[in-house]
This record gives C-alpha cells, structure tokens and sequence, in this order.
C-alpha cells in the first residue's frame, strides 16, 4: 500500500506513465524495488551507513517504520479503524490475487473449471448496504487461506522436558522471520514464502528488513513534499476510505488530485480503471465529494424540502443522510440532462456522498469555466444560443430548473457550453422554482449582455421563452411578483387536490429558440 492510502495495488500493472511517479495516490512503482538478495547482501554496509544519517534525517519516518505497512506519511493515523481498515483491504486483496493464481492453476485448460469467487474478499463493485459504516470486511473464516507458521508464544519456549523448544530454535527462527516479513511495506516484494513453510536465518531476514525500511524511507522522501499539498486532507477518514475502495476495486486507476474545494463540495480528478460487464468507465474522471460538515449545508434546505420527489423522505432523516440526498439529486438530474442530450458530466457511479462523473477536460486539467475563458464574438453568440437552447431543453425534457446557474457552472469544453452542478436543481413546479429560473435567466442575460452578444434577450423575455410562460409585465418588480403569483397558485393548488400544476401552458410547448 502506498502510503497515501489510495493506490491501486495492480500487481501486473506496467510502468506507469510519468504523471504516475508523482502522484500522490499513484500506484506504488514496482520496478524501484526489483533488488536481488545478494545485491542486497553486498550493499549491507552501505545500507548500514545509510540507515545511520537518515535516522538523524528524518527520525519521524524511521519511527512510523516500526509499524506494519504505515510509512508514516498521509495517513491519518488518528483514525486507528481506518488504518485498521486499509490494511485489512490490503491483505485481502493480496489473497485475493492469490486465489486467482490457484483458480487458473487447477483449471488450466480444462472445459469445466471451478470458480472461487466466492472466495474472494473483495468484489468489484461490492453495493454498500444503506449503513452509514463503510462495512465491505468479510471475516469469514476462509478454508482456503494457509495459516501462517507457528511461532513461539512470548515466554520464550513450548513443550515439556527434552522436547522443549526455546525461541532461539532454528526452524522457528526461521518461521518467525518468515511471518515477520509481513511488517514489510506491501510494494516490497516477498514472494509466496509467507504462506509456506519457509525459514528465513537472522542474517537473511536482517538483510531484506533494513533494505525495506531503507526502501520506505526513500519512497517517502520523495512523496514528501507533495503529500503536504493535496487536498485528500480535505476529506474525512470515510470519505476517503470510499475513494480507497473505488480505486482498490479497480473502477478507478487513480486518483490525481484536487480540482476545487468549495464549501459543499470538494471535487478530484481521476483515471478511470477497468471496466466491467455493466460498466465502461470514462478514462478521467471528477469525483464530487460532498462535505460532510452540515453547517453549509443548512441554508440550502429550501431547495430540497419542497422538492416533492425528497419530501416524504426528507422529514425522516438524518444530515447525514440529508447530504447522500444532494449526492442523490446530482446524479438524478444529471441522468434526466444526459438523457435530453444535454452536454453534461455522464454519472459513474455514486457511493453515499460521492458522485463519480465523467471528466469534462483533459489531461487533468478541467475545462474552462466561462467566466474564466475569453471567447471570439463568434463563439459568444454560438454559446449564447446553446445555452438558450439548453435551458429549454432543461425545462420542456428534463422537467428542470437548474438553480444555480452562472457562468460560474458552465464549463467551455470542445467549442460547447457543458452545464454542471445540479444538485441544487429543481422541478418547475417547486415552490420557488420559477423563481430560480428567473434568477438563472438574470445571470445569464447579464453575462452575455456584458460579454456584448446583441441578440441576447433580457432576463424577462428569457424567462418565458424558456417557461413559455407569458408574464407580460415589462418591469422587473411586477414581473418577479406575477412568479410569485403563479407559485402560489400552484401552491393552493396542491393544498387543494394534491397535485401539481404543470407549469407548462396548456396551448403546446414553449418555441424552441435556435440560431
Ligand atoms: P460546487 O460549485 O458546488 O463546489 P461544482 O459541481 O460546481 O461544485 O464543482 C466545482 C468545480 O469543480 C467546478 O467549477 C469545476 O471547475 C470542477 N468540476 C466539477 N465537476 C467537474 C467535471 N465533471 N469535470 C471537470 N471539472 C469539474
Ligand atoms: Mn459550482
């Protein structure tokens, strides 16, 4: 496990490009580690003087060193489940690599082969259950895992009389060297030997263990600076223990950095991993970690509450479950947007509070917003009728209203506008969603008027070229309260027979504007 904690542990991944060796969340570099036994023998000395300047060095790390796997750097060892947790992971995996090789060896090319599946301790993909715990451990007792050698209990000897066996034996020496080497960073490469009945010597073992913490500690140095930097501080020990998982089950390859933090919602790139039979994963992903710190959370609770699609659920739960539901919400409108056609973020897969999506951008790096891209005049007008367009579509096929849109939440990606960030969106029918529509199309109106597009309509003609609405009214102050107006028809409305008002007119649909 690389000591960040997020790292696909590929055992046949192949030399990874460039950006792999610094990433923090890498897959831990096989090759670094590819030392013969006697390259290790004859550099002993070496070794020896090396540990010497680098315990002056850098005492912390020598210290984690002692640990099993913890390399004392990224981790947040505050959190012994976690770390309790990742290591478990780990093992698993191996030994999950492990059943596969025994699978192939016992199939080999025969036309009925047995699966050992269920076996595994971890599946790709495993469903959470709704708990709030991340709780993917299977302690099944495996009937297929060798036990590891015996060693002597901390009296230092067992057995009776002429058979007593001290510590100081040879074969158990041996044996417990062997078990020993479990302690060893998981990128150091051991074999099979902890699984069988091997005896490592004093001096073999010391050998191979002062090379390991030497190889940690180099590894380390050189993660240093970087580790210090990324954002996965910005995630809790679950949150990050979901992101672990997604890249242990291979779904994800890796997981790059930060591309924004705000105060919901912290968002990662990352490349995507395999896909499966149900499942081809984009090659960059964004990850949209929803915070689970409420306070920010609570002045959006007028969007959600009387959202009828949430409502009945809303009273019942939990803020914790209440921000899963923005992770919900966000890939729900997404999917009715993508399935409109709408260039949008295309849903991965969303675990609790974290939505995996496609990337929109390259190269790690994310596409412009809007605000922040000088455009041509051509293209100004061109994304000015996309996002007319959009907005309708938004309306009249996906039943939406985004509610927080800017320039801020579009994205110029592949000379078109892609919209972003709805998990705030909302049904026209909300309560006050025409309002929020009326304010998207202020934003809007104001942007390309600024940006000097002359076709662009006023926030009023806006609003009902996209509501197909007539609200005739030709100031602002009237109009906003002929929305309120409508809203609160709607509202009685509901009061009255239960139902909703469509908030489209009932002499066909809006005209579609195009260029
Ligand atoms: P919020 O504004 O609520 O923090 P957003 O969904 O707007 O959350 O995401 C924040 C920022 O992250 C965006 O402004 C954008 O720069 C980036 N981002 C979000 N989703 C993607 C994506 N799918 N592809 C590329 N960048 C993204
Ligand atoms: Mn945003």
């Amino acid at each position: 496990m690389d000591s960040v904690g997020v790292a696909a542990a590929a055992p046949d991944a192949g030399p990874g490009p460039a950006w792999q060796s610094k990433c923090p969340w890498g897959a831990p570099s096989t090759t670094s580690i590819s030392c013969s036994l006697a390259d290790v023998m004859s550099e002993q000395l070496a070794k020896e003087l090396q540990l010497e300047e680098e315990r002056t060095a850098f005492p912390e790390v020598v210290a984690a060193a002692e640990g099993p796997f913890i390399t004392g750097e990224n981790i947040d060892t505050s959190s012994d489940l976690m770390l309790a947790q990742m290591l478990q992971m780990e093992f698993d995996r191996e030994y999950d690599a492990q059943l596969r090789r025994e699978e192939k060896k016992i199939n080999g090319d025969s036309k009925v082969s047995i699966s050992f599946e269920n076996y595994r301790k971890v599946h790709p993909y495993d469903s959470d259950s709704s708990e709030d715990e991340v709780d993917w451990q299977d302690t099944r007792h495996d009937p297929y895992r060798a036990d590891k050698p015996t060693t002597t209990p901390r009296r230092g000897f067992i057995g009776k009389g002429k058979d007593i066996t001290t510590k100081h034996d040879e074969v158990v020496c041996g044996r417990k060297n062997t078990a020993r080497m479990e302690n060893f960073a998981p990128e150091f490469q051991v074999g099979d030997g902890i699984g069988m009945d091997l005896k490592l010597s004093n001096q073999v073992f010391n050998a191979l263990k002062q090379h390991a913490y030497s190889e940690e500690r180099r590894s380390a140095r050189l993660h240093e600076k970087k580790e210090h930097s990324t954002a996965e501080k910005a995630v809790d020990p679950k949150t990050r223990l979901l992101l672990y998982k997604m890249v242990n089950s291979g779904m994800l390859e890796t997981i790059t950095g930060c591309i924004s933090t705000g105060k919901e919602s912290v968002v990662f790139h990352a490349y995507g991993g395999n896909a499966t039979e149900d499942k081809v994963i984009p090659p960059e992903c964004a990850i949209k970690v929803f915070k689970t710190t409420l306070n920010e959370f609570k002045n959006r609770d007028k969007y959600i509450k009387d959202d009828y699609r949430f409502k009945d659920r809303f009273s019942k739960l939990n803020p914790r479950k209440i921000i899963r539901m923005w992770a919900e919400k966000e890939m729900h409108n997404l999917t009715r947007m993508q399935n409109a056609g709408i260039p949008c973020p295309q849903v991965v897969i969303l675990k609790k509070h974290v939505l995996v999506m496609s990337f929109i951008g390259q190269d790690q790096v994310p596409a412009p917003k809007l605000k922040d891209v000088t455009l041509s005049n051509e293209d100004m007008k061109k994304a000015y009728y996309q996002i007319l367009n959009m907005m309708q579509q938004l309306y009249r096929e996906c039943n939406l209203v985004h509610a927080d849109l800017s320039e801020y939440n579009m994205l110029w990606h592949d000379g078109k506008v892609w919209l972003i960030d709805v998990s705030q969106s909302v049904e026209p029918t909300h309560p006050h969603g025409l309002e929020f529509l009326f304010r998207d199309c202020r934003n809007v109106s104001q942007f390309f008027q600024k940006g000097g597009v002359a076709e662009a309509l006023n926030e009023r003609e806006l609003f009902n070229a996209v509501s197909g609405l007539n609200i005739t009214a030709d100031n602002e102050v009237d109009f906003q309260a002929e929305i309120e107006a409508l809203e609160k028809m709607n509202e009685d409305h509901v009061q009255n027979h239960g139902k909703k008002l469509s908030m489209f007119p009932s002499d066909g649909d809006p005209p579609i504007y195009d260029e």
